[in-house]
């Protein structure tokens, strides 16, 4: 493609190093540079419009124009832009959002702190649990169990608990003690006749071996997200946290629930904990918590957490992690706001609402030639498109079919998200029935698109 000098396009080309991207193509192809946002839909530059059915990076929870985040954000911006949390300071929005967290959480929780990304929480996760058991007397049990096709981030200790051979390969990681454990995809890791109860066994038995291997007098934490996301969108089989639950238990291992996609309304229920019944001892979230208007995420730890953190604190003289922008204050008071309009708009009652027909529309691809299976639940969901439906055979993956369907799919003014052959769908949480329909529209004729395409 050919660039007018000059242009925004160009500019990027030639300025802009772009995350998530592949860098050669970007020099020829350029980017869609998106202007404006008007509730679930997103315009570029020529004013054409996008329905945002990831709601950006599964994220923009309120939409794109969500007046009373700005708001929120120009208030605190006058009264006190910015103060820090360290060294005993502290500031109302922090203290406000900390206190609100606590009173939402799935499980009792005794304490909140902030970083400003998903990866960020992960990577306080990490450190946590290693200063938990050092604080314990216990610095032997450091290892921490992941997921294959987990996702918990980008920087080196949450890249290295992502399970996914790209945020590996050629960055040297991931870094030592860090282990991977089964991906719960029924669809694609069952065995021929095993039911989801029996995958879910299998899956633990093999928890329990891989821990006894290592040495449970090693293994400190395990984490996972509630349903996979950037691995798929994977719904676990049933009673698979139920027997992992039992596994981490039996060998006094932390858990670590990861809500930074499923946190807030997305599965139905305000956590994807209770969607599937989880006891963690730590849990971090972002993305929704500000409905991404502004960077906030935080970690929540249980009583006996934060106990044995005061105790190593006390010994060292400081707890000595932490950020600049630590609980911001105005990334905190637009949070704080996020959260009220949840409650006062009641999001999760409207995700219980419009999920169904979500979920039931995009189990009707399931007629089309091109999809082997749907899974999701709530709003959160993945078409996966095979080669032959019955032996779930997949395309060959140099074709780059799922690349080439959100290709026209945005042609078609939808944003959607290709993992593999896999095409998620996560939109604002406000999304109504006639837009989840105009979604399902631009997507079916994408679909038939792609399969002329493939002709
Ligand atoms: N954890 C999960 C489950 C995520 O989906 C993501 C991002 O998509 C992260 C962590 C990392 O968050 P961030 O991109 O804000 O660092």
């Amino acid at each position: 493609m050919t660039f007018v000098p000059n242009s925004a396009s160009a500019r990027d080309i030639a300025h802009h190093l772009h995350p998530y991207t592949n860098l050669k193509v970007h020099e020829t192809e350029g980017p869609l540079v998106i202007t404006r946002g008007k509730g679930v839909y997103v315009y570029d530059e020529d004013g054409k419009d996008y329905l945002e059915a990831m709601a950006g990076l599964w994220s923009a929870s309120l939409g794109f124009s969500e007046p009373r985040l700005v708001d929120a954000a120009v208030k605190q911006l006058k009264e006190l832009p910015y103060y820090h949390t360290f060294t005993h300071k502290s500031h109302l929005p922090s203290i406000d959002l900390a206190e609100k967290l606590k009173s939402v959480a799935p499980v009792p929780m005794s304490k909140v702190i902030f970083q400003n990304s998903g990866s960020e929480a992960n990577d306080t996760v990490v450190k946590l649990v290693w200063y938990y058991h050092n604080a314990i007397g216990k610095p032997e049990k450091k290892k921490i169990i992941s997921r294959i096709k987990a996702y918990h981030g980008v920087t080196v200790a949450s890249a290295s608990l992502t399970g996914l051979p790209n945020n590996h390969r050629d960055f040297d990681l991931p870094i030592a003690n860090i282990l991977h454990a089964d991906c719960p995809h029924y669809y694609r890791f069952a065995q021929d006749g095993e039911s989801e109860e029996d995958f879910a066994t299998r899956l633990a038995d093999n928890l329990e071996k891989l821990i006894l291997k290592e040495g449970p007098e090693t293994v400190g934490g395990f984490i996972a997200e509630p349903i996979m996301g950037a691995g798929g969108v994977i719904v676990p089989p049933k009673t698979y946290f139920e027997k992992i639950q039992a596994v981490l238990q039996k060998y006094d291992v932390l858990f670590i629930v990861d809500e930074v996609i499923c946190g807030f309304g997305r599965t139905g229920n305000y956590w994807g904990s209770q969607t599937f019944d989880l006891k963690p001892d730590m849990l971090s979230c972002a993305k929704a918590l500000s409905s991404s208007y502004l960077p906030i995420s935080a970690v929540m730890v249980n009583e006996k957490v934060y106990q044995a953190m005061v105790v190593e604190s006390e010994k060292i003289g400081v707890f000595g992690h932490g950020y600049t922008y630590s609980g911001h204050p105005v990334c905190a008071a637009v949070a704080l706001e996020t959260l009220k309009i949840y409650e006062e708009r009641n999001i999760v009652e409207h995700v219980q609402q419009v999920g169904p027909r979500m979920q039931a529309g995009l189990r009707k691809f399931l007629d089309h030639p091109l999809v082997g299976e749907v899974r999701g639940t709530g709003l959160i969901g993945a078409v996966e498109m095979v080669q032959d439906k019955k032996s779930r055979a997949s395309f060959d993956p140099k074709l780059g079919l799922g690349a080439k369907l959100a290709k026209i799919a945005q042609a078609n003014g939808l944003i959607v998200r290709a993992i593999g052959d896999s095409i998620a769908f996560t939109p604002p949480l406000v999304i109504t029935e006639a837009e989840i329909d105009d979604m399902l529209a631009r997507m079916k004729k994408s679909l038939d698109e792609a399969l002329a395409w493939l002709d």
